[in-house]
């Protein structure tokens, strides 16, 4: 099942297991079960610590758990954790075989605290990015804590259930047979919604922070980049963001980042996180900033009502998914209406769906889903794409995707429970249309996350900061950079540049004042 270079791999991982630990399977008689018997025979025959039995009696079938022996297991594979979910695979197996987390040690302390009984049911499919940090989240818990335990559900696999669940969206997790929550969400976000306190603690912390120098608002590249700088020239630095890495989180393949041939968003993500931390930046995740008040300590508010002060911010705030605006869309998102192609393309695997937008996202987002969905329409309000020729070409040669433009979209329809279909104008002949489908994937590219700074800068008519070559805005001691801001072509590493620059003349301003 698995090649000789993973086996390898695995092997030297599994030298980190410092207790035995079980694989106990509930297979039956399909090709899939045959495939997991082969993959845990192969897991079992690379460390004497693993051992494994058939006789599970999980109902969902093929599945598998890990655990202690003589110990009801708490981490359920159903389905192979293969692609995205390999990671997943060797860490639930090493932290079960006692291999410490690398978590922060208050955030293990509150896992273990947790009480209560929860049972996590986890939809995932194997080619979403998002889905594994999900699933460790959870799993890590489930080590931690002996009320936890978590099923991670190929959602490919277990279509019947992902059909009469109405899921149409992924990851998507079940506490307690309860829907819980949608999309990627870290320890800390799962914690803050178990552990109610938290957030009024966090928020009294906060409130006690002596002055920065500079604040970053903001964790994607642009505000990495600001924090990095700033704090390598010795100033007292803090990041604040939602979560880190921003939509570098949301972004699979990157081939563009000059000097690394090809990386993954959360990888990246990841890196940066650890970079800007390896300089002892204050850095304070789970807050979203609401208002800022300029002075000669500039305040930036959060949400959950700490104020923090600094001398200098600097705004990385970065841009979002632009919605289509249309009745119906609001309705039925993560029922039928999608922003994550990759994430949950498999869920509508043979099925028909359309895609909106003529950029270089949606044309290629178009091709991935055409060797998995049955039809693909390609909506776009013009009569040229603005994709690049090399991406039209190829969508152009595929025989299961039509174009239909130049269109404007007038409505998401459905039955109440998810989409059926998408009313158009043809902007040819002005007739009124619709398509009967089941999935709508929209990639029209980015609204700036600044709706929160009206009133407070000069923000330009499409509501991008508006700043000049060095990053200031029009607020003395606040600067900007990335995609919140009227800087053109949003890229990863113009988002970075731009936050060197912003931070450089942040501190440009410290020394002057
Ligand atoms: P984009 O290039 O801005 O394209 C957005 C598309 O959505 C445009 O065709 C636009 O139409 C359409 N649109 C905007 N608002 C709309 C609305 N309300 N209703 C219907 N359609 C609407 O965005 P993107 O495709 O996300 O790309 C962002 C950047 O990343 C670009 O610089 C792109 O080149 C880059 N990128 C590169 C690659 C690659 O090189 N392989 C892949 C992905 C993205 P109009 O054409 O009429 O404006």
């Amino acid at each position: 099942m698995l090649d000789d270079a993973i086996k390898e791999q695995l092997k030297s991982y599994l030298e980190k297991l410092q207790r035995p630990i079980e694989l106990v399977a509930s297979l039956d008689d399909s090709a899939k079960a045959q495939e997991m018997r082969g993959l845990l025979t192969d897991i079992a025959a690379l460390s004497d610590k693993i051992s494994l039995r058939e006789n599970g009696d999980a109902a969902r079938r093929p599945s598998f758990a890990i655990g202690l022996p003589g110990e009801a297991p708490r981490i359920h594979f159903a389905g192979l954790p293969l692609g995205h979910e390999f990671t997943s695979l060797v860490l639930a197996l090493l932290q079960t075989g006692g291999h410490p987390p690398k978590l922060e040690p208050a955030l293990i302390e509150q896992i273990k605290n947790l009480s209560g009984r929860f049972q996590v049911e986890a939809f995932i499919s194997l080619s979403c990015h998002n889905c594994p940090d999900v699933v460790q989240a959870f799993n890590l818990m489930a080590v931690l804590n002996p009320g936890v335990s978590c099923t991670m559900i190929d959602g490919a696999l277990f279509q019947d259930e992902v059909n009469s669940r109405q899921i149409m969206a992924v990851p998507i997790v079940y506490l307690n047979g309860a829907e819980f929550g949608q999309g990627r969400m870290t320890v800390e976000e799962i914690l803050a919604k178990l552990d109610t306190g938290a957030a009024a603690r966090a928020a009294e912390e906060l409130g006690k922070k002596a002055p920065f120098d500079v604040l970053v608002v903001g964790g994607g590249p642009a505000g990495a980049a600001a924090a990095i700088y700033a704090a390598r020239k010795g100033i007292r630095t803090g990041v604040l963001a939602e979560r880190f890495g921003g939509q570098v989180l949301d972004t699979l393949s990157i081939e563009n980042f000059i000097s690394v041939k090809e990386t993954e968003g959360p990888k990246l993500a990841a890196a940066l996180e650890q970079h800007v931390k390896h300089y002892g930046v204050d850095v304070m995740t789970l807050q979203r900033a609401t208002k800022l008040t300029p002075g000669e300590l500039v305040e930036v508010h959060l949400e959950s009502g700490a104020i923090l002060k600094s001398k200098t911010v600097i705004l990385a705030t970065g841009a979002r998914w632009r919605e289509m605006n249309v009745p119906g869309e609001k309705e039925y998102k993560a029922k039928g209406i999608c922003f994550c192609p990759h994430c949950d393309g498999p869920l509508f695997k043979g099925k028909r769906v359309a895609m909106i937008g003529g950029g270089n996202s949606s044309v290629e987002a178009a091709i991935d889903l055409a060797g998995i969905v049955g039809h693909v329409t390609l909506f776009h309000r013009r009569d040229t794409l603005r994709a690049d020729a090399v991406l039209q070409n190829k969508l152009n040669s595929l025989p299961n995707v039509s174009v239909i433009k130049p269109a404007r979209i007038i409505e998401v329809t459905g039955d109440g429970e998810k989409v059926n279909g998408i009313a158009y104008q043809d902007l040819v002949s002005n007739e009124i249309k619709r398509l009967e489908l089941e999935g709508i994937f929209v990639q029209i590219g980015l609204l700036p996350n600044t709706e929160w700074l009206q009133g407070a800068l000069e923000l330009s008519p499409s509501g991008e900061i508006v700043i000049d070559a060095k990053g200031h805005t029009s607020l003395p001691g606040v600067f900007a950079a990335g995609d919140c801001t009227i800087t053109p072509y949003k890229q990863i590493i113009i988002a970075m540049g731009s936050g060197a620059t912003a931070s450089l003349s942040a501190f440009d301003y410290l020394v002057r004042s």
